[in-house]
């Protein structure tokens, strides 16, 4: 059996090597290292996967979401809401700017921010909202959207862990993750479910005069050259990854596919299991499972780990530690209000998952997972 790993990287390239070597090499060739035709052509062709009016590149997923704030115009002290159970980047560049984060409870069964939870922490310095589609799924964008419109507020979706997904509105209304709020943004970091080979991140909007600022804000504040109208950063995307970003593309649908065969499978393993909560999938929203994440009850969680490492099994703890607990966003916060984080903090592991799992490791990782509570 292949050794199992969170993520297999090098099986995956290997399919689709002699293309991909072809296309670095056409750009070493080219010379055209940054800015070139490479990166143009991603950048429209990502559009017209997502449906939306502009994609503008950028260097990673955390800068993507602090150039799509920049381009808010928010002031000090703003609030911005968002989930207390999530990657550090969608907090940390909230506090980069000297924002305001609250940070509010996720629903028990999808990972993602809670609606009603989010409604009650909006205050007149509410700005905007950061919905995270954890693990692969959506947040319930309609929800989300309904109650931004409400109060006025914008709404950035932090779409690093779910490219590829479709959103479907109560109207039948289908939209693809990323596009539905003010702005999108996602990463390309390696093992993204749209990954090249190096960092790499994107922002999305419908909003022309938006994308225009955000154009701007990625390139020194430069809207005419050397003519600096406001602070901005450096923040490119090169042009070898977008050339490995270009012949991912055409096969995001298909490696989302293999990752859902493979949640399939460990759900069908796991249904029904005493001690075992697979992840939910919402109605509202197609999972592309960035990761697949179950919950262990009845304290087994960290003895599980063990277990599957004894047996050469990888399962990871995503995420140990809630933001407002962190030392750098530290905040007074009522235990009472996060019940569910909280409890997910000490329950959830993540299976290996990946485009390249085969059934042999399917069983064996299952089988492993089985055994243990015998
Ligand atoms: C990976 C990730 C980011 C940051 O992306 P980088 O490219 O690593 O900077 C932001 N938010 C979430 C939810 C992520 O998973």
């Amino acid at each position: 059996m292949k050794k199992i790993q969170m993520v297999d990287l090098q099986s995956q390239y290997y399919k689709i090597k002699a293309d991909v070597d072809n296309a670095v090499l056409n750009v070493l060739d080219s010379a055209a290292f940054i800015n070139g035709p490479e990166v143009k052509s991603f950048q429209s062709e990502l559009e017209a996967y997502l449906g939306t009016e502009h994609v503008i590149p950028c260097a990673n997923g955390t800068d993507a979401l602090q150039i799509a704030l920049m381009a808010l115009d928010l002031k000090e002290g703003d609030e911005v809401i968002t989930a207390d159970f999530t990657f550090a980047a969608t907090v940390e560049v909230i506090h980069l700017l000297k924002l305001k984060s609250v940070l509010v409870d996720v629903d028990y069964d999808t990972f993602t921010i809670d609606p009603e939870k989010l409604k009650a922490a909006i205050t007149p310095r509410t700005k905007a909202i950061i919905p995270v589609h954890l693990f692969g799924q959506c947040a319930n964008m309609e929800e989300i959207l309904k109650i931004a419109r409400e109060h006025n507020l914008y709404v950035i979706e932090d779409n690093a862990q779910a490219i590829g997904a479709d959103f479907t509105f109560s109207d039948g209304t289908v939209k693809k993750s990323g596009t539905m709020g003010t702005v999108g943004t996602t990463s390309f970091f390696p093992s993204k479910n749209l990954g090249c080979y190096g960092d790499g991140g994107a922002i999305f909007t419908d909003d022309n005069d938006l994308a225009h600022k955000i154009r701007g804000i990625v390139n020194h504040g430069m809207y005419e050259r050397y003519y600096h109208d406001e602070v901005g950063v450096n923040s490119r995307l090169d042009s070898i990854q977008a050339t490995v970003l270009r012949k991912k593309l055409p096969q995001l649908d298909a490696y989302n596919e293999a990752r859902r065969k493979a949640a399939d499978y460990y759900d069908e393993a796991f249904a029904n299991h005493p001690h075992l909560l697979a992840p939910k999938r919402a109605d509202y929203s197609t999972h592309v499972f960035h990761q697949y994440t179950l919950r262990v009850l009845n304290g087994k969680r960290t003895a599980l780990q063990q277990y599957l490492a004894e047996k050469e099994i990888p399962a990871m703890i995503y995420y140990p530690v809630a933001l407002r607990k962190q030392k750098a966003y530290y905040q007074e916060s009522n235990d009472a209000d996060f019940v569910n984080t909280d409890k997910l903090l000490d329950e959830v592991i993540s299976l290996p998952m990946h485009t390249e799992l085969d059934e042999e490791q399917l069983k064996y990782i299952t089988d492993a997972v089985l055994d243990f509570f015998k």
